[in-house]
């Protein structure tokens, strides 16, 4: 708020203190103008201040950008969960509606205010009485007191607003989590596994991320396995192949259920070898886990894995990358399964 606003003792004081707030109305709202700011009571507040002493406070070109970026950061967010799923977007929808409604109450006490302002200046002049001018300083302390009021309800419904935001985000992110992960073996679905390869075969391209290997992996003659020990003994061996891979990459690295009984690594920043022998390892890991039939207690023998490994080169598509990696596992089914063959 402007300093003395209403502590005015003389003529002159006054006409200085009502001369003083319409300077400083006026730069704000022309700043407000010139920058395509949205005239919200706290980027009106904010800069009002600014012009109260600027000395005191941030350059006016930070001070622009920095509320100009705080705009911008919400609506990408706001938009980015919009995106995720419709009931989001309606969720959104009627957030941004609330805000609206809100804003609109601050834009009739700011226009109210500014028209007091406007009177003020048109009025007043030094020939005026002295009841005048301390009438309308009054007027003007009534009416700074209305705009401060509907600004904290203003804030009050931003805080309820962004509490409620984040919930949706919450919310969003389990639908998110959902739509990615396998419901089987709780890795990666297909769609997770698109999703991420797109985005690292675009870093590698961009030379953003260090080359990267994709494996496959299929259960050799799992058709025969369900057709012998039951499809939810074989859902369990699932389970224990998403185990295997998930305890024998890093934390970069990404694990996913290509589909049916074929499973995918992306292995980042290593060499053909160094993922062959990664491969290699969880191959020779899972055989040598003994697994029992839950009904009967009966041992069943050893599970293996064929894998087809590819690195990525220069002008890989998604489909190139994976076509490559297939082939070398067809090669590794065809040799007789129970290995890891690297696409060249
Ligand atoms: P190969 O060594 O050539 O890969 O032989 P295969 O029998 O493993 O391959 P094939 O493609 O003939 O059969 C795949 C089997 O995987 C058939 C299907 O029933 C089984 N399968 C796919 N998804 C699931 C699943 O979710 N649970 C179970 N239990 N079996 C599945
Ligand atoms: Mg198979
Ligand atoms: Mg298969």
């Amino acid at each position: 708020m402007p300093p003395n606003s209403t502590s005015a003792s003389s003529p002159t004081t006054v006409i200085n203190t009502i001369n003083g707030l319409e300077d400083l109305a006026t730069s704000t709202l022309k700043t407000i103008r010139a920058h395509a700011l949205p005239a919200t009571p706290h980027i009106f507040q904010r800069l009002f201040r600014h012009f109260s002493a600027p000395q005191a406070d941030l350059p006016l070109n930070e001070l622009l950008a920095l509320l100009a970026a705080q705009d911008v950061t919400t609506a990408d967010a706001l938009a980015a969960d919009a995106e995720v799923v419709q009931e989001g977007a309606l969720a959104l929808r009627d957030e941004a509606g609330r805000l609206v409604t809100a804003l609109a109450g601050t834009e009739a006490v700011l226009a109210r205010y500014g028209a007091v302002l406007d009177g003020c200046a048109s009025t007043l002049g030094p020939k005026n009485s002295e009841s005048l001018l301390v009438q309308s300083v009054a007027l003007l302390a009534q009416e700074t007191a209305r705009m401060s009021a509907q600004n904290n309800l203003l804030v009050g419904e931003l805080r309820a607003s962004t509490a409620r935001v984040g919930k949706l985000r919450q919310s969003l992110a389990v639908v998110r989590q959902e739509a990615s992960v396998d419901g089987l073996t709780g890795i990666g679905n297909r769609r997770a596994f698109d999703a991420r390869l797109r985005r690292q075969l675009g870093q590698a391209k961009r030379n953003e991320a260090a080359p990267f290997c994709l494996v496959l992996l299929d259960v050799d003659h799992f058709k025969r396995f369900n057709d012998t020990h039951g499809h939810r003994t074989g859902d369990r061996v699932l389970r224990l192949v998403a185990q295997m891979l998930t305890a024998n990459v890093k934390g970069k690295d990404f694990v996913a259920r290509y589909g049916g009984e074929e499973f995918a690594i992306l292995l980042g920043d290593v060499d053909e070898e160094t993922a062959a022998a990664i491969a290699r390892q969880i191959c020779s890991r899972l055989a040598a886990k003994k697994i029992v039939k839950r009904e009967t207690g009966e041992e069943i023998g050893a599970i293996t894995l064929s894998g087809g490994v590819s690195l990525v080169r220069v002008n890989d598509t998604q489909s190139s990358l994976v076509e490559r990696a297939d082939r070398a596992l067809y090669e590794a089914k065809h040799e007789g399964r129970n290995r890891v063959h690297v696409a060249r």
